[in-house]
């Protein structure tokens, strides 16, 4: 399934945090209010990008229903909308946000680099992660799942990967379900590792890889899109909080991010019933509480 785009209206809302995103006329995104009278302290993240005027933002381009480039170029998604109620909280509004494309693998480094001001990306909290950048949220739970062609019935749970050894698991680089995967393998002959999802995508479609590991929700996207040809099977067996990658130690833009969705939960709602929420069989998310700013 393709969502479409809509442009941006901008409206100018009255509050600083209070922001609503206002239904699409054609289910395909929201129109996030954008913040008029932002007053951060100065020297904070928040204040450099309010002066800035521009934002630049951290996500996928190849994952149906959380960040997938449309035909006119703009990224659509559940991540591209909390992306966007971010940046209306800073007083950014949508035509004023870069989107930078951002695989797994390179996650962390774009914000240690200063490429981006933040990362919403499908981007799973952890520890080894935290030892370079720190995280907001969580905003969502997410768990890791196996996808496979339709007529497949050999692959129902990981731990059918040792009993098939030829098959092959396709995952990407960088990413904690390609890492998770190895102890349900024969060898690791059996995993294959390309820089984005839609490959994966592509190699099962066309029979090079028989299984594709990742995250529920991104599969479900994929099968969404596939037409009949790919299902998922088993239940997830990983839990994968995602959490929007910034600067390690900035708790101050931390705080702001977690207290920004805090108060725009009927935006975020939105947000998830106008992208993700299509795929069939997701069910509607509550914001989960955030972790400690640390
Ligand atoms: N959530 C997992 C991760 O952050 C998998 C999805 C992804 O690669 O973006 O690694």
């Amino acid at each position: 399934m393709r969502f479409t785009k809509i442009k941006a209206a901008v409206a100018v809302a009255g509050l600083a945090l209070s922001l609503t995103a206002c239904g699409g006329d054609d289910g395909g995104g929201s129109d996030t209010e954008v913040a008029s009278d932002t007053d951060f302290e100065s020297g904070t993240t928040m204040a450099d990008i309010a002066e800035r005027g521009t934002v630049t933002i951290g996500t996928k381009f190849d994952q149906p229903g959380f960040g997938l480039k449309n035909l006119e170029g703009d990224p659509e998604g559940f991540d591209v909308e909390v992306g966007k109620i971010i940046a209306g909280a800073l007083g950014i509004a949508e035509d004023d946000i870069e989107w930078k494309e951002t695989p797994s693998d390179v996650r962390e480094q774009v914000i240690e680099d200063g490429e981006v001001d933040f990362v919403v990306a499908t981007y799973t909290i952890n520890d080894e992660r935290k030892e370079r950048i720190s995280f907001a949220g969580p905003y969502y739970e997410a768990g890791q799942m196996l996808m496979v062609m339709s007529d497949n019935d050999a692959i129902t749970a990981p731990e059918d990967l040792k009993a098939n050894p030829d098959a092959k698991v396709c995952s990407v680089t960088g990413s904690t379900p390609g890492e998770n995967i190895k102890q349900y393998l024969a060898s690791e002959d059996q995993l294959v590792l390309f820089d984005v999802y839609d490959k994966c995508a592509d190699a099962l479609s066309n029979g090079q890889v028989d299984v594709v590991t990742t995250d529920n929700v991104i599969l479900a996207g994929f099968v969404g899109e596939s037409d009949g040809e790919f299902k998922l099977v088993g239940d997830q067996f990983t839990e994968e909080p995602y959490g929007i990658g910034i600067t390690k130690g900035d708790t101050d833009f931390c705080e702001f991010i977690n207290d920004t969705l805090a108060d725009n939960e009927d935006a975020y709602t939105t947000a998830w019933e106008e992208t993700a929420g299509q795929v069939e069989g997701t069910e509607t998310p509550t914001l989960p509480e955030p972790d400690p700013c640390a």
